[in-house]
């Protein structure tokens, strides 16, 4: 069954999790592009619905069959729908999707996105559900056509997968080893993306300082960031995750001699306890990452550093939960994300004894807010009367439309919300001076001064100082999608010698 060629059928991918979901989403909406489907306009059924799942927030199977529920009886009313599973929950869950969920039309898993266009044409012809899920990887997902999000900031996949076996965590087993992309290929990448008119990337894997352990060359990521720091146009280069175990000084080094790259660390502490660690598996003390944050702030005072914490794992005791907050206090921390413990099936802390009664885990949750708040409008403070660059971003400030204001990301992540015109005389006097003239788009870049801190974001009040237009700015207005091909042959280890053919040291 398939329709009038004269319609094009449309598409809505609806995306759960981490940057990583997001980056495969940009990844599946340009495969469905290239094969003839087009977005569904807002608040218009479409015709194909893509779930690109995440497996370790909460509840996530709930809120994935809920969501599939509901959308049962808008398929029924509408002949020819379907809706495809992708993304962790999909390569966990497998063919019970389709058991539990039996209008589902395609279940794809984590190592073959590509394989999505063909599974629902399949689903179609045959009339029957298509489920297929590898388990290894076959393709970098970054070898795929992406749909971009965003016209001034790119995500760059680096890696994917996990060689690290944290006791709560469930992407090694979903997400596979680590595999690393070619240094030529990201660099390919990012120059591509420069070459369209983007200015920021955020080089992307699980575990960004292992960078290079499939290829033999563990100082790989600092080579990387020091030849984004000569692609001439990119002026902000971002990195997520680093893990503390990997963190070498030559990182360090290369974050602090690379003036493009941004002097933002997100690092996951997860506990403050050495004991808690061990039980995590995790390698690094809180010595040492002390340590590690002590280094980079020798290098790069004004590095803003941000990180994630677990409260409430299995056998976390009052004495070990003082031990995080001793940690977090003398961490100086710009911002956390913070997470209550709870089991996840297939993990190995799910089965662990002692775990903590949600009583508890629920209180020590509040005391950690409490103090990363005030560790965070702190750090913020700091920002009072300083000139920071932002790079204006779209959809970032919820109530600019009330305020009037606009947003941007500083060099150093942090939100700020302006205001777009100059709010005294002399404000506007220095403006004109400096050239500041017509509206300010997503994409451009200004000058403001901090006015205000509140723990999650800077307001500066006094409008802009300057205003830079830029090509992003440019395209931004003009509504068309930033659509850019694949880069990479694939995997480096089929059918090539284990180590990259590309020297890394074409990275520096
Ligand atoms: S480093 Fe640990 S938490 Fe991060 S993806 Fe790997 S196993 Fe999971």
């Amino acid at each position: 069954m398939t329709d009038s060629p004269a319609r094009t059928r449309t598409y809505q991918v609806r995306t759960f999790g981490c940057q990583m979901n997001v980056h495969d989403s940009e990844r599946l909406s340009g495969l469905l592009e290239g094969a003839g489907y087009r977005a569904a306009d807002d608040g218009d059924p479409a015709d194909v619905v893509v779930f690109n799942t995440c497996a370790v927030r909460e509840n996530a199977d709930n809120k994935l069959y809920g969501n599939l529920g509901h959308l049962a009886s808008v398929k029924a009313k509408r002949p020819g729908m379907q809706i495809a599973v992708g993304g962790c929950l999909a390569q966990k869950d497998r063919g019970e999707i389709v058991r539990r969920a039996p209008w589902v039309d395609v279940v794809f898993g984590t190592h073959n996105v590509g394989s999505l266009p063909t599974l629902l044409e399949r689903a179609r012809h045959y009339e029957q559900a298509q489920v297929e899920i590898l388990d290894a990887l076959e393709v970098f997902p970054s070898s795929l056509p992406a749909k971009r999000d965003s016209h001034y900031a790119g995500w760059v996949s680096i890696s994917v997968g996990c060689n690290n076996t944290c006791t709560f965590c469930i992407v090694p087993s979903l997400r596979g080893k680590e595999a690393d992309r070619r240094p030529g290929d990201v660099l390919a990448e990012v120059q591509m993306l420069v070459d369209d008119g983007v200015l920021e990337v955020t080089l992307l894997g699980q575990n960004v300082n292992s960078y290079g352990v499939q290829f033999g060359d563990r100082q790989a990521f600092g080579k990387l960031l020091r030849a984004c720091g000569a692609i001439d146009g990119l002026e902000r280069v971002r990195f997520t995750s680093p893990h503390p175990k990997d963190f070498t000084p030559d990182v360090i080094e290369a974050m602090a001699q690379t003036p493009n790259v941004c002097h933002q660390l997100h690092m996951p502490l997860q506990s403050g306890s050495d004991r808690v660690l061990k039980a995590m598996r995790r390698s690094y003390r809180s010595t040492r990452y002390l340590a590690i944050l002590d280094e980079v702030r020798a290098a790069m005072p004004d590095a803003a550093i941000t990180t994630d914490i677990i409260v409430g794992f299995p056998g976390e005791t009052d004495e070990d939960f003082e031990q995080t907050l001793d940690v977090v206090r003398r961490s100086r921390f710009a911002g956390a994300f913070t997470f209550q413990y709870s089991p996840r099936p297939g993990t190995p802390a799910a089965t662990l004894p002692d775990q903590v009664p949600p009583e508890v885990v629920a209180e020590r949750f509040g005391r950690l807010t409490e103090i990363v708040t005030e560790s965070a409008l702190t750090e913020n403070q700091r920002q009072v009367g300083r000139t920071v660059e932002l790079l204006v971003s779209a959809g970032e400030g919820r109530k600019d439309n009330s305020s009037g204001r606009l947003t941007g990301r500083a060099r150093d992540g942090r939100l700020v919300h302006f205001a777009p015109q100059p709010a005294t005389a002399t404000a506007a006097a220095t403006a004109a001076a400096a050239g500041v003239s017509g509206s300010i788009r997503p994409g451009d870049v200004v000058t403001v001064t901090v006015t205000r801190a509140a723990p999650h974001h800077l307001v500066a009040d006094e409008g802009v100082l300057t205003h830079r237009r830029t090509r992003a700015g440019d395209r931004s207005l003009e509504g068309t999608a930033l659509i850019t091909p694949g880069v990479g042959l694939g995997m480096p280890s089929v059918g090539r010698p284990a180590r990259s053919p590309e020297p890394v040291t074409a990275c520096g």
